[in-house]
Formats: C-alpha cells, sequence, structure tokens
C-alpha cells in the first residue's frame, strides 16, 4: 500500500503548551494517542499524524493511505492548532508528495448545477443536481453543506473555496452563503442527487435558492456527514418538513421488523408526502393549519405511550426551542439514556443559519 505524507512546522513561541492542548484535545475526541508530550502519534481514519517538540516550534508529519485522508487529517491538526494558538500566527505550510496545492478545491468539495426542477409538494421543492465525481456523497451519512451563489449572477462560475497553504479551506473572495441540507437521493452512475427544499420564504438564502432555481445554475456542495438516526428497540422518528428527507431515507433503509412510531408535522395537509414505513413503524402527519411549529409535535410526542419494560429511542429534527423541550421530555420524563435519543435543531425561529449555534446531524 502507498503511504502518502505531509510534513511542515507549527512555529510558536508556546510550542509545550500547544502540543500539550492539542494532544489533550485529541485524546478527549476518542482518538488513539501514543507517546510523550515531547512526541507523539495520534491515529486518524485512514492514518497517523505525529507531533515533535523542536526549539520554537512544532514539527508536524502525517502518513496517510491516500489524498482525502491526508488533506482530512492536515486540515484538522492545522484547524485546531491555529484555534489553539489565540491568534499567534503559526505559519503552517505543507509539503509532501500527497499535500493538495494550494489553491485548489478542497477535497470534499464538489461544484454541480442544477439539472431538473420538481415540486413534490407545494412548499418541498426537488433539485436535481449533477456534477462529476458524486460518489464520496453516496454514504451513511447523508447531509451535506451547500454553497448558494450570490444571486443575480450573469451565468459565470462562480469563485468557489480552495485550500490554503495550512491545508484549510478559504472562503476569502468568495461571494457564497452555506447552508445544511440532505441528500434525498443519489445516483452516481447518473451523476446526479436530489436535494429537497422547504420553500418559507424568498429573503432566506437556501428558500430563496431553490424558488428561483433553473437549469445549468451553479451550487457548491461538500461533504457528507452526520445523518446517523439510532434504531433501539421500539423507535420514535419524529420530525418537521426539514426533517423530512432523512426521515424518508431512514425508513427506506429499516429493516421490515421494525417497531415504532412516526410522527411528521407539516404545514397543512398537501405538504404530505408518500412514504412507505415497514409495517410495524405507525405513522401519523400532524397539519399545522396555522399552529406555531412544533407546537403539534411537542404534543403528539409528550402524549406517545411508549412500551413498558422495553428498550426504545427516539429521533427528532425540528425547530430549536421543540428539540431543547424534546430533550429535557425524553431525558427526564420518559427516562431513556442519553445514547438513546437525538433532538436536534434543524433551523431556529427567527435567526438564519450561523447566527446561533448550528448542529450537524
Ligand atoms: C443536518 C441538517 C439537515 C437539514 N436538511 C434539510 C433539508 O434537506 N431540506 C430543508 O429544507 N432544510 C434542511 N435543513 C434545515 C435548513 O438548513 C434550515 O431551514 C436553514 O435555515 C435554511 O436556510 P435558509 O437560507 O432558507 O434560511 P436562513 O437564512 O437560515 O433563515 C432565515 C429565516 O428563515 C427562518 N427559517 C429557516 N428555516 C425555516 C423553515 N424550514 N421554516 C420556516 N422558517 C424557516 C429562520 O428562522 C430565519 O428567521 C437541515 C438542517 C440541518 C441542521
Amino acid at each position: 500500500m502507498t503511504t502518502l505524507i505531509a510534513e511542515a512546522q507549527a512555529r510558536t513561541a508556546n510550542a509545550e503548551t500547544l502540543s500539550a492542548k492539542f494532544r489533550e484535545h485529541m485524546a478527549e475526541h476518542g482518538l488513539e494517542v501514543d507517546g510523550t508530550d515531547a512526541d507523539y502519534r495520534v491515529a486518524f481514519p485512514g492514518g497517523v499524524a505525529s507531533f515533535r517538540l523542536q526549539a520554537g516550534a512544532i514539527a508536524l508529519r502525517i502518513e496517510a493511505i491516500n489524498a482525502e485522508r491526508l488533506a482530512e487529517a492536515q486540515g484538522v491538526v492545522a484547524g485546531h492548532l491555529d484555534g489553539f494558538a489565540a491568534g499567534e500566527s503559526l505559519g503552517i505550510v505543507w509539503t509532501g508528495d500527497g499535500v493538495t496545492a494550494t489553491g485548489a478545491l478542497p477535497h470534499n468539495f464538489r461544484v454541480t448545477r442544477v439539472k431538473r426542477v420538481m415540486d413534490v409538494t407545494p412548499h418541498m421543492r426537488r433539485l436535481t443536481l449533477t456534477g462529476e465525481d458524486l460518489g464520496r456523497f453516496d454514504a451513511e451519512a447523508m447531509h451535506v453543506k451547500i454553497f448558494i451563489p450570490a444571486p443575480g449572477g450573469d451565468g459565470r462560475e462562480p469563485v468557489w473555496p480552495h485550500v490554503s497553504a495550512s491545508g484549510q479551506p478559504v472562503l476569502d473572495g468568495c461571494s457564497l452563503t452555506r447552508r445544511t441540507y440532505t441528500i434525498r437521493r443519489i445516483d452516481v452512475a447518473a451523476k446526479e442527487m436530489d436535494i429537497d427544499f422547504v420553500l418559507h420564504g424568498d429573503a432566506s438564502p437556501g428558500s430563496r435558492f431553490a424558488m428561483h432555481a433553473r437549469p445549468g445554475d451553479w451550487l457548491g456542495i461538500s461533504g457528507p456527514g452526520g445523518g446517523d438516526v439510532p434504531l433501539r428497540g421500539w423507535t420514535l422518528i419524529g420530525g418537521d418538513e426539514t426533517a423530512l428527507p432523512v426521515i424518508a431515507r431512514a425508513l427506506e433503509a429499516m429493516p421490515q421488523d421494525a417497531r415504532g412510531q412516526v410522527l411528521i408535522e407539516v404545514a397543512v395537509a398537501a405538504e404530505e408526502q408518500p412514504l412507505s414505513p415497514p409495517p410495524g413503524m405507525a405513522l401519523r402527519w400532524l397539519h399545522r393549519n396555522g399552529t406555531a411549529p412544533g407546537v403539534l409535535l411537542l404534543e403528539a410526542i409528550r402524549n406517545l405511550n411508549w412500551p413498558a419494560g422495553e428498550e426504545a429511542s427516539a429521533w427528532v429534527a425540528c425547530e430549536g426551542a421543540t428539540a431543547v423541550a424534546l430533550r429535557e421530555h425524553f431525558a427526564q420524563v420518559v427516562g431513556l439514556p442519553r445514547s438513546h435519543f437525538r433532538a436536534v435543531a434543524y433551523w431556529r425561529q427567527g435567526l438564519a443559519e450561523g447566527a446561533g449555534k448550528a448542529e450537524a446531524a
């Protein structure tokens, strides 16, 4: 097997402190760390990074099984060291046989164009995107960051994020807005993927992009990430329109003997979509008909009959305040162990994505 190598120096007046912080942080995140503070290795997926203290610097060396793994580890190492350096410029410049050239597209980034536009329901628009080399998105992880060009472009290809000398993606000079969406369907051989957009108004970049999308429009995509729906015993799956793409994929992938409840809150009956859950997963649609987002979902979950004396789990994605209330409900009222539930904010009332805390699962 070939091994690709990247080497760099992080120049710092605080090499010992910085190195110790990084080492501790990696161990806290469950990565295997081996060696002393002055000379240690961290095992990454598909590679290993070594750190050696020198006078006024930390010598960095990464070995990885392919260019993607190398690039991922370079970004993690440089990103964390920069973060811990609190403003000190470390001057990390990677060299080596597999290092992505400065100025290239990030390894996890693909350029796509809109191929088809279709309305799934009155307020859910499906964009079929086409692009080269989409294989990395055909994964269990189903979420992506989309990079939306500024409206009113002249059709020319936008300036996309590029890799800096320290191996991190840079957005300087790009007029792009980043948002989080779910891949509803992917067909790598046909070079296409579908993303379903909730149309919630013309003033928000994600919704606006979908409302005005035409074949040929540019869209950058990076990822994938997150996307696990835990299945432990009897399962509650719930959410609003933004969670529908995940829920649809989760139901398609479920074993036929899965048991539980699916609760989906949508604006009105016309927003329901055909879904085929396994026979033991009871599906119930909740229609807001003007009530505030999350109210009906929270109420239905609070009134749910959980099976007695059986292992149970829950996954719900919805508006932020409802997600907070649900986390409390699952932990304190239902008594689910922390490992058995997720209640995730997919959007926050009155806040654009990134204006509050982002959640990536
Ligand atoms: C992991 C993950 C996966 C997601 N997958 C999808 C997906 O596949 N499809 C999808 O449509 N969304 C999805 N979302 C939700 C989406 O990222 C947010 O709705 C995002 O805010 C949309 O960006 P925007 O530019 O349209 O609005 P923003 O600029 O982020 O927000 C502007 C305003 O719009 C409001 N707003 C945002 N979303 C909604 C909404 N759904 N209904 C009403 N008001 C809203 C905000 O409160 C804010 O006031 C996902 C989110 C996460 C975290």
